[in-house]
Protein backbone atom coordinates (compact mmCIF):
# COMPACT_ATOMS: atom_id res chain seq x y z
CA UNK A 1 0.00 0.00 0.00
CA UNK A 2 1.77 3.56 -0.52
CA UNK A 3 1.04 6.40 1.49
CA UNK A 4 -1.82 9.07 0.82
CA UNK A 5 -1.19 11.55 -1.54
CA UNK A 6 -3.21 15.14 -1.28
CA UNK A 7 -5.63 15.88 -4.05
CA UNK A 8 -7.81 19.55 -4.05
CA UNK A 9 -10.05 20.50 -1.01
CA UNK A 10 -8.41 18.25 1.98
CA UNK A 11 -9.07 14.90 -0.03
CA UNK A 12 -6.49 12.26 -0.33
CA UNK A 13 -5.82 9.45 -2.34
CA UNK A 14 -3.78 5.97 -2.34
CA UNK A 15 -3.46 3.33 -4.62
CA UNK A 16 -4.26 -0.39 -3.02
CA UNK A 17 -4.18 -3.66 -4.96
CA UNK A 18 -4.90 -1.72 -8.36
CA UNK A 19 -7.98 0.29 -6.70
CA UNK A 20 -7.87 3.49 -4.52
CA UNK A 21 -9.18 4.73 -1.54
CA UNK A 22 -10.04 8.30 -1.57
CA UNK A 23 -10.72 9.84 1.98
CA UNK A 24 -11.28 13.60 3.45
CA UNK A 25 -9.95 13.66 6.85
CA UNK A 26 -11.95 16.65 7.85
CA UNK A 27 -15.53 14.76 6.92
CA UNK A 28 -14.43 11.09 7.64
CA UNK A 29 -15.67 10.20 4.64
CA UNK A 30 -13.71 7.26 2.69
CA UNK A 31 -14.79 5.96 -0.77
CA UNK A 32 -13.25 2.83 -2.20
CA UNK A 33 -13.04 3.16 -6.09
CA UNK A 34 -11.71 1.50 -9.17
CA UNK A 35 -11.52 5.03 -10.80
CA UNK A 36 -9.82 7.81 -8.72
CA UNK A 37 -12.05 10.32 -10.44
CA UNK A 38 -15.34 8.67 -9.67
CA UNK A 39 -14.35 8.43 -6.18
CA UNK A 40 -13.43 12.23 -5.84
CA UNK A 41 -15.99 13.37 -7.28
CA UNK A 42 -18.03 11.66 -4.34
CA UNK A 43 -16.29 13.59 -2.01
CA UNK A 44 -16.57 17.01 -3.53
CA UNK A 45 -20.11 17.85 -2.30
CA UNK A 46 -18.18 19.53 0.31
CA UNK A 47 -17.27 22.93 -0.75
CA UNK A 48 -14.07 25.12 0.36
CA UNK A 49 -16.06 27.05 2.16
CA UNK A 50 -17.68 24.28 4.11
CA UNK A 51 -14.89 22.47 4.82
CA UNK A 52 -12.90 25.88 6.39
CA UNK A 53 -15.70 26.07 8.68
CA UNK A 54 -15.00 22.61 10.21
CA UNK A 55 -11.81 24.10 10.45
CA UNK A 56 -12.81 26.75 12.49
CA UNK A 57 -15.17 25.11 14.28
CA UNK A 58 -12.97 22.47 15.37
CA UNK A 59 -10.62 25.13 16.65
CA UNK A 60 -12.59 26.95 18.52
CA UNK A 61 -13.82 23.70 20.21
CA UNK A 62 -10.24 22.78 21.46
CA UNK A 63 -9.01 26.41 21.93
CA UNK A 64 -11.24 26.84 24.92
CA UNK A 65 -10.58 24.37 27.06
CA UNK A 66 -10.11 24.88 30.90
CA UNK A 67 -7.67 23.53 33.69
CA UNK A 68 -8.75 20.19 34.91
CA UNK A 69 -5.52 18.36 35.95
CA UNK A 70 -2.75 18.78 38.59
CA UNK A 71 0.55 17.75 38.16
CA UNK A 72 2.83 17.90 41.54
CA UNK A 73 6.46 17.12 41.52
CA UNK A 74 7.46 16.40 44.76
CA UNK A 75 10.93 16.06 43.91
CA UNK A 76 13.12 15.88 41.20
CA UNK A 77 15.17 13.03 42.93
CA UNK A 78 14.94 9.43 42.08
CA UNK A 79 16.42 6.33 43.44
CA UNK A 80 16.41 4.51 39.92
CA UNK A 81 19.06 4.88 36.97
CA UNK A 82 16.83 4.42 34.02
CA UNK A 83 18.59 4.03 31.30
CA UNK A 84 16.14 5.98 29.07
CA UNK A 85 15.63 8.63 31.11
CA UNK A 86 16.20 11.46 28.96
CA UNK A 87 16.49 13.82 32.36
CA UNK A 88 19.06 12.56 34.08
CA UNK A 89 21.83 14.18 32.78
CA UNK A 90 20.04 17.77 32.99
CA UNK A 91 21.44 20.29 35.33
CA UNK A 92 18.31 20.47 37.30
CA UNK A 93 17.91 17.04 37.72
CA UNK A 94 21.50 16.29 39.02
CA UNK A 95 20.39 19.50 41.34
CA UNK A 96 17.12 17.43 43.28
CA UNK A 97 15.01 19.87 44.23
CA UNK A 98 12.44 19.40 46.91
CA UNK A 99 8.90 20.57 47.39
CA UNK A 100 7.99 22.21 50.97
CA UNK A 101 4.39 21.45 52.01
CA UNK A 102 3.24 24.69 51.95
CA UNK A 103 3.96 25.22 48.51
CA UNK A 104 2.13 21.83 47.27
CA UNK A 105 -0.84 23.48 49.41
CA UNK A 106 -0.89 26.71 47.82
CA UNK A 107 -0.63 25.08 43.92
CA UNK A 108 -3.87 22.88 45.09
CA UNK A 109 -5.52 25.82 46.47
CA UNK A 110 -4.59 27.52 43.03
CA UNK A 111 -5.69 24.84 41.13
CA UNK A 112 -9.09 24.66 42.42
CA UNK A 113 -9.52 28.47 42.24
CA UNK A 114 -8.44 28.12 38.53
CA UNK A 115 -10.16 24.71 37.18
CA UNK A 116 -13.49 24.47 35.87
CA UNK A 117 -16.06 23.57 38.79
CA UNK A 118 -18.02 21.17 36.08
CA UNK A 119 -15.11 19.09 35.41
CA UNK A 120 -13.80 16.05 36.60
CA UNK A 121 -10.86 16.90 38.13
CA UNK A 122 -7.66 15.27 38.72
CA UNK A 123 -4.37 15.44 41.07
CA UNK A 124 -1.55 13.44 39.38
CA UNK A 125 1.50 12.99 41.34
CA UNK A 126 4.81 12.44 39.11
CA UNK A 127 8.52 13.17 39.77
CA UNK A 128 11.09 12.76 39.79
CA UNK A 129 10.20 9.75 41.89
CA UNK A 130 7.57 10.94 44.24
CA UNK A 131 8.24 8.56 46.86
CA UNK A 132 11.57 10.26 47.75
CA UNK A 133 9.67 12.69 49.38
CA UNK A 134 6.88 11.21 51.01
CA UNK A 135 5.52 14.20 53.20
CA UNK A 136 4.97 16.29 50.86
CA UNK A 137 3.54 13.12 48.54
CA UNK A 138 1.49 11.84 51.43
CA UNK A 139 0.16 15.86 51.99
CA UNK A 140 -0.81 16.17 48.66
CA UNK A 141 -3.19 13.05 48.98
CA UNK A 142 -5.13 14.29 52.13
CA UNK A 143 -5.24 17.38 51.20
CA UNK A 144 -6.23 17.11 47.24
CA UNK A 145 -9.17 14.56 49.32
CA UNK A 146 -10.19 16.89 52.23
CA UNK A 147 -10.43 19.61 49.35
CA UNK A 148 -12.56 18.10 46.84
CA UNK A 149 -12.83 14.42 46.29
CA UNK A 150 -10.95 14.47 43.38
CA UNK A 151 -9.05 11.68 41.61
CA UNK A 152 -5.37 10.96 43.16
CA UNK A 153 -2.63 9.00 40.67
CA UNK A 154 0.27 8.54 41.68
CA UNK A 155 3.31 7.55 38.69
CA UNK A 156 6.01 5.65 40.72
CA UNK A 157 8.81 3.19 40.39
CA UNK A 158 7.55 1.34 42.96
CA UNK A 159 10.40 0.67 45.02
CA UNK A 160 9.95 2.28 48.22
CA UNK A 161 5.85 1.27 48.48
CA UNK A 162 6.36 -0.24 52.01
CA UNK A 163 3.26 -1.71 53.93
CA UNK A 164 2.58 1.93 55.75
CA UNK A 165 2.51 3.90 52.52
CA UNK A 166 0.41 1.20 51.07
CA UNK A 167 -2.11 1.43 53.64
CA UNK A 168 -2.31 5.52 53.34
CA UNK A 169 -2.72 4.93 49.55
CA UNK A 170 -5.27 2.80 49.72
CA UNK A 171 -6.99 4.31 52.48
CA UNK A 172 -7.31 7.68 50.23
CA UNK A 173 -8.29 5.80 47.03
CA UNK A 174 -5.17 6.66 44.97
CA UNK A 175 -4.77 5.06 41.57
CA UNK A 176 -1.14 3.79 41.72
CA UNK A 177 0.77 3.56 38.49
CA UNK A 178 3.77 1.57 38.41
CA UNK A 179 6.50 1.53 35.56
CA UNK A 180 7.62 -1.95 35.15
CA UNK A 181 8.90 -2.74 31.46
CA UNK A 182 7.91 -6.58 31.35
CA UNK A 183 9.87 -9.74 32.78
CA UNK A 184 12.82 -9.17 35.11
CA UNK A 185 15.53 -9.30 32.84
CA UNK A 186 14.40 -6.44 30.45
CA UNK A 187 13.41 -4.56 33.10
CA UNK A 188 16.72 -5.04 35.22
CA UNK A 189 18.38 -4.10 31.51
CA UNK A 190 16.71 -0.43 31.91
CA UNK A 191 15.58 0.06 34.77
CA UNK A 192 18.44 -0.54 37.58
CA UNK A 193 18.42 1.01 40.87
CA UNK A 194 21.24 3.86 42.17
CA UNK A 195 23.51 1.24 42.77
CA UNK A 196 23.37 -0.62 39.89
CA UNK A 197 21.22 -3.35 40.76
CA UNK A 198 17.65 -4.59 39.10
CA UNK A 199 14.79 -2.56 40.17
CA UNK A 200 12.34 -5.43 38.96
CA UNK A 201 11.90 -7.35 42.44
CA UNK A 202 11.33 -4.65 44.42
CA UNK A 203 9.09 -2.85 41.84
CA UNK A 204 7.01 -5.87 41.97
CA UNK A 205 7.15 -6.05 45.51
CA UNK A 206 5.76 -2.35 46.02
CA UNK A 207 2.86 -3.32 43.64
CA UNK A 208 1.61 -5.89 45.16
CA UNK A 209 1.95 -4.32 48.29
CA UNK A 210 -0.60 -1.55 46.98
CA UNK A 211 -2.94 -3.82 45.36
CA UNK A 212 -3.10 -5.70 48.58
CA UNK A 213 -4.08 -2.41 50.43
CA UNK A 214 -7.00 -1.85 47.91
CA UNK A 215 -5.80 0.45 45.53
CA UNK A 216 -6.56 0.55 41.98
CA UNK A 217 -3.56 -0.43 39.73
CA UNK A 218 -2.11 0.59 36.48
CA UNK A 219 1.03 -0.32 35.24
CA UNK A 220 3.56 1.97 32.70
CA UNK A 221 5.41 0.47 29.86
CA UNK A 222 7.86 1.40 27.41
CA UNK A 223 8.50 -0.75 24.40
CA UNK A 224 11.92 -0.59 23.64
CA UNK A 225 15.28 -2.11 22.49
CA UNK A 226 15.71 -4.20 25.76
CA UNK A 227 12.08 -5.97 25.53
CA UNK A 228 10.92 -5.46 22.23
CA UNK A 229 12.12 -9.06 21.00
CA UNK A 230 9.92 -10.40 23.79
CA UNK A 231 7.29 -7.65 24.71
CA UNK A 232 3.69 -10.09 23.59
CA UNK A 233 5.47 -12.36 26.45
CA UNK A 234 6.80 -10.39 28.78
CA UNK A 235 3.21 -8.23 29.10
CA UNK A 236 1.04 -11.61 29.33
CA UNK A 237 3.29 -12.94 32.12
CA UNK A 238 2.94 -9.33 33.99
CA UNK A 239 -0.80 -9.33 33.56
CA UNK A 240 -1.19 -13.05 35.12
CA UNK A 241 1.21 -11.93 37.81
CA UNK A 242 -0.08 -8.62 38.69
CA UNK A 243 -3.59 -8.58 37.36
CA UNK A 244 -3.71 -4.31 36.48
CA UNK A 245 -7.08 -2.76 35.98
CA UNK A 246 -4.89 -0.73 33.02
CA UNK A 247 -2.26 -0.87 31.03
CA UNK A 248 -0.08 2.10 29.10
CA UNK A 249 2.33 1.81 26.49
CA UNK A 250 4.75 4.11 25.35
CA UNK A 251 6.71 3.13 22.29
CA UNK A 252 8.12 7.19 21.48
CA UNK A 253 10.99 7.53 24.06
CA UNK A 254 11.87 11.46 24.44
CA UNK A 255 14.94 12.63 22.59
CA UNK A 256 17.76 13.05 24.70
CA UNK A 257 18.79 16.87 24.72
CA UNK A 258 19.91 18.63 21.41
CA UNK A 259 17.32 16.35 19.61
CA UNK A 260 19.04 13.40 19.72
CA UNK A 261 17.50 10.13 19.05
CA UNK A 262 16.79 7.80 22.86
CA UNK A 263 19.16 5.26 22.48
CA UNK A 264 16.49 2.71 23.65
CA UNK A 265 13.73 3.92 20.77
CA UNK A 266 12.79 1.66 18.48
CA UNK A 267 11.84 1.48 15.11
CA UNK A 268 8.22 3.31 15.51
CA UNK A 269 6.38 1.10 12.53
CA UNK A 270 7.85 -1.98 14.55
CA UNK A 271 6.88 -0.96 17.76
CA UNK A 272 3.36 0.04 16.36
CA UNK A 273 2.47 -2.85 13.97
CA UNK A 274 3.22 -4.75 18.08
CA UNK A 275 0.77 -2.12 19.99
CA UNK A 276 -1.66 -3.14 17.55
CA UNK A 277 -1.79 -6.45 18.08
CA UNK A 278 -1.64 -6.14 21.81
CA UNK A 279 -4.44 -3.56 21.14
CA UNK A 280 -7.37 -6.19 19.96
CA UNK A 281 -5.76 -8.88 22.04
CA UNK A 282 -6.45 -7.15 25.52
CA UNK A 283 -9.45 -4.95 24.50
CA UNK A 284 -11.12 -8.46 24.72
CA UNK A 285 -10.38 -8.62 28.18
CA UNK A 286 -11.82 -5.42 29.07
CA UNK A 287 -8.84 -3.35 28.86
CA UNK A 288 -7.78 -0.53 26.86
CA UNK A 289 -4.05 0.56 25.83
CA UNK A 290 -4.96 4.33 24.96
CA UNK A 291 -1.79 4.73 22.89
CA UNK A 292 -3.54 2.75 19.84
CA UNK A 293 -7.37 3.47 21.19
CA UNK A 294 -6.61 7.24 20.73
CA UNK A 295 -6.13 7.00 16.82
CA UNK A 296 -8.60 4.23 16.29
CA UNK A 297 -11.61 5.68 18.57
CA UNK A 298 -12.03 9.27 16.51
CA UNK A 299 -12.00 7.47 13.33
CA UNK A 300 -14.45 5.17 14.11
CA UNK A 301 -16.49 7.73 16.01
CA UNK A 302 -15.69 10.11 13.68
CA UNK A 303 -14.95 12.54 16.15
CA UNK A 304 -12.07 14.87 15.78
CA UNK A 305 -8.70 14.79 18.48
CA UNK A 306 -7.49 17.76 18.67
CA UNK A 307 -4.66 17.06 21.66
CA UNK A 308 -3.27 14.43 22.28
CA UNK A 309 -1.42 16.39 25.71
CA UNK A 310 -3.04 18.08 28.65
CA UNK A 311 -0.67 20.44 29.10
CA UNK A 312 -2.06 22.22 25.80
CA UNK A 313 -4.60 24.37 28.44
CA UNK A 314 -5.93 21.62 30.78
CA UNK A 315 -3.01 20.84 32.51
CA UNK A 316 -0.45 22.71 35.28
CA UNK A 317 2.41 21.43 36.48
CA UNK A 318 3.72 22.34 39.82
CA UNK A 319 7.49 22.38 40.91
CA UNK A 320 9.23 21.58 43.54
CA UNK A 321 10.56 25.27 44.10
CA UNK A 322 6.71 26.17 43.77
CA UNK A 323 7.13 27.53 40.15
CA UNK A 324 3.62 26.46 38.21
CA UNK A 325 4.24 25.40 34.10
CA UNK A 326 2.38 23.38 31.73
CA UNK A 327 4.44 20.05 31.21
CA UNK A 328 6.98 17.98 33.69
CA UNK A 329 9.65 17.56 31.23
CA UNK A 330 9.23 21.46 30.10
CA UNK A 331 10.23 21.90 34.01
CA UNK A 332 14.09 20.42 33.04
CA UNK A 333 14.88 23.34 30.55
CA UNK A 334 12.28 25.55 32.91
CA UNK A 335 10.74 26.96 29.70
CA UNK A 336 7.06 28.83 30.27
CA UNK A 337 7.55 28.38 34.22
CA UNK A 338 6.12 31.11 36.20
CA UNK A 339 6.23 31.28 40.49
CA UNK A 340 2.88 30.85 41.67
CA UNK A 341 2.08 34.12 42.26
CA UNK A 342 2.73 35.48 38.98
CA UNK A 343 1.18 32.51 36.95
CA UNK A 344 -1.95 32.99 35.76
CA UNK A 345 -4.57 30.74 33.00
CA UNK A 346 -5.14 34.73 31.97
CA UNK A 347 -1.28 34.73 30.82
CA UNK A 348 -0.03 34.55 27.18
CA UNK A 349 1.80 31.97 27.88
CA UNK A 350 -1.36 29.95 28.96
CA UNK A 351 -3.07 31.25 25.83
CA UNK A 352 -0.61 29.95 23.44
CA UNK A 353 -0.54 26.32 25.26
CA UNK A 354 -3.83 26.09 24.56
CA UNK A 355 -3.87 26.63 20.44
CA UNK A 356 -0.92 23.95 20.01
CA UNK A 357 -2.65 21.50 18.01
CA UNK A 358 -2.37 20.28 14.61
CA UNK A 359 -5.72 22.27 13.80
CA UNK A 360 -3.60 25.25 14.44
CA UNK A 361 -0.63 24.54 11.79
CA UNK A 362 -0.55 24.65 8.60
CA UNK A 363 1.60 21.78 7.80
CA UNK A 364 -1.12 19.28 9.57
CA UNK A 365 -4.08 20.94 7.27
CA UNK A 366 -1.82 19.07 4.52
CA UNK A 367 -1.84 15.81 6.78
CA UNK A 368 -4.67 12.85 6.28
CA UNK A 369 -4.13 12.27 9.75
CA UNK A 370 -5.48 15.77 10.86
CA UNK A 371 -8.44 14.77 12.30
CA UNK A 372 -7.14 11.72 14.69
CA UNK A 373 -3.94 13.34 15.73
CA UNK A 374 -3.24 15.09 18.61
CA UNK A 375 -0.16 16.16 18.10
CA UNK A 376 1.68 13.81 20.23
CA UNK A 377 3.98 15.66 22.82
CA UNK A 378 5.39 19.22 22.53
CA UNK A 379 7.82 18.48 24.55
CA UNK A 380 8.96 16.13 22.08
CA UNK A 381 8.52 18.53 19.52
CA UNK A 382 10.98 20.85 20.97
CA UNK A 383 13.87 18.80 21.30
CA UNK A 384 13.43 17.94 17.44
CA UNK A 385 12.70 21.20 15.89
CA UNK A 386 13.67 23.55 18.91
CA UNK A 387 9.83 24.50 18.85
CA UNK A 388 6.99 23.63 20.61
CA UNK A 389 4.92 24.03 18.14
CA UNK A 390 7.02 21.99 15.81
CA UNK A 391 6.08 18.29 14.73
CA UNK A 392 6.26 15.22 17.05
CA UNK A 393 8.05 13.57 14.43
CA UNK A 394 8.00 9.97 16.06
CA UNK A 395 4.08 10.74 16.88
CA UNK A 396 3.73 11.82 13.18
CA UNK A 397 5.47 8.47 12.08
CA UNK A 398 2.88 6.21 14.05
CA UNK A 399 -0.16 8.43 13.39
CA UNK A 400 -0.17 7.84 10.05
CA UNK A 401 0.39 3.95 10.46
CA UNK A 402 -2.49 3.66 12.21
CA UNK A 403 -3.82 5.29 9.38
CA UNK A 404 -3.20 3.53 6.94
CA UNK A 405 -3.72 0.45 8.52
CA UNK A 406 -7.33 0.78 9.73
CA UNK A 407 -7.67 2.11 5.65
CA UNK A 408 -6.28 -1.46 4.09
CA UNK A 409 -7.83 -3.43 7.19
CA UNK A 410 -11.32 -1.64 5.69
CA UNK A 411 -10.20 -2.35 2.04
CA UNK A 412 -9.53 -6.23 2.80
CA UNK A 413 -13.06 -6.63 4.49
CA UNK A 414 -15.10 -4.70 1.83
CA UNK A 415 -12.98 -5.13 -1.38
CA UNK A 416 -15.74 -7.52 -2.18
CA UNK A 417 -18.57 -4.84 -2.61
CA UNK A 418 -16.51 -3.46 -5.66
CA UNK A 419 -17.31 -6.30 -7.39
CA UNK A 420 -20.79 -4.88 -8.68
CA UNK A 421 -20.39 -0.95 -8.30
CA UNK A 422 -17.67 1.50 -9.18
CA UNK A 423 -17.96 3.24 -5.68
CA UNK A 424 -18.47 2.71 -1.86
CA UNK A 425 -18.81 4.86 0.57
CA UNK A 426 -17.31 3.26 3.83
CA UNK A 427 -20.13 3.53 6.49
CA UNK A 428 -19.77 4.09 10.22
CA UNK A 429 -21.42 0.88 10.73
CA UNK A 430 -18.65 -1.23 8.86
CA UNK A 431 -15.85 0.70 10.51
CA UNK A 432 -17.33 -0.23 13.79
CA UNK A 433 -17.97 -3.76 12.90
CA UNK A 434 -14.58 -4.26 10.91
CA UNK A 435 -12.01 -1.95 13.75
CA UNK A 436 -14.70 -2.56 16.66
CA UNK A 437 -16.53 -0.39 18.72
CA UNK A 438 -16.05 2.29 21.07
CA UNK A 439 -18.41 2.93 24.01
CA UNK A 440 -18.52 6.80 24.27
CA UNK A 441 -18.62 6.64 27.90
CA UNK A 442 -15.52 4.61 28.64
CA UNK A 443 -13.15 6.48 30.80
CA UNK A 444 -9.93 6.22 28.42
CA UNK A 445 -6.72 6.37 31.39
CA UNK A 446 -4.83 8.75 28.86
CA UNK A 447 -1.11 8.38 29.14
CA UNK A 448 1.27 10.13 27.00
CA UNK A 449 5.03 10.12 27.52
CA UNK A 450 4.41 11.82 30.26
CA UNK A 451 1.28 10.52 31.76
CA UNK A 452 -0.65 13.74 30.80
CA UNK A 453 -4.33 13.26 31.27
CA UNK A 454 -6.91 14.04 28.65
CA UNK A 455 -10.43 15.01 28.65
CA UNK A 456 -12.34 14.45 25.37
S1 LIG B 1 1.21 16.30 13.75
FE1 LIG B 1 2.02 15.02 12.08
S2 LIG B 1 0.57 13.29 11.86
FE2 LIG B 1 -0.40 14.88 13.10
S3 LIG B 1 -1.60 16.06 11.66
FE3 LIG B 1 0.37 17.11 11.87
S4 LIG B 1 1.70 16.28 10.24
FE4 LIG B 1 -0.07 14.90 10.48
S1 LIG C 1 2.99 14.68 26.69
FE1 LIG C 1 4.94 15.71 26.33
S2 LIG C 1 4.41 17.89 26.22
FE2 LIG C 1 2.70 16.85 27.18
S3 LIG C 1 3.08 17.04 29.38
FE3 LIG C 1 3.92 15.07 28.70
S4 LIG C 1 6.09 15.48 28.23
FE4 LIG C 1 5.02 17.44 28.31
Amino acid sequence: MTIFQKREHSVFLCEIDGSYAIYNPLTFQLVFSQNPDFGRCYLQSQGKMALENIVSTEREKFSGQKIHVLSIIPTFACNNRCGYCSLRHTPSHIYPLSMEISQAKQAIDLFFEWSDPAATKEIMIFGGEPLCNLPVTKAVIEYGKQKNDCSISLFTNGTMIDDETARVFGRFDVNVIVSIDGGEKEHNQARPLSDGVGSYQRAVRGYLRAKESGCSMGISMQIGRHNVHSFSESLNELYCLLEPERISIGSNFHPLHGGVKNPFQVDTLKATSLLLDIFYQYKEKGICIEQVDRRIRPFVAENYRGKDCAGCGQKIVALPDGRLGFCEYLAYPGEAYMPADQFSPDSMDYKKYCRISPLFKDECLECPAISICGGGCFYNALMFNGSVTGPDILNCEQTLYILEWMVKKLWDNLKYKLQHKNVHLVTQREKESILGTFDPTQKVFSCNNGFSKIAE
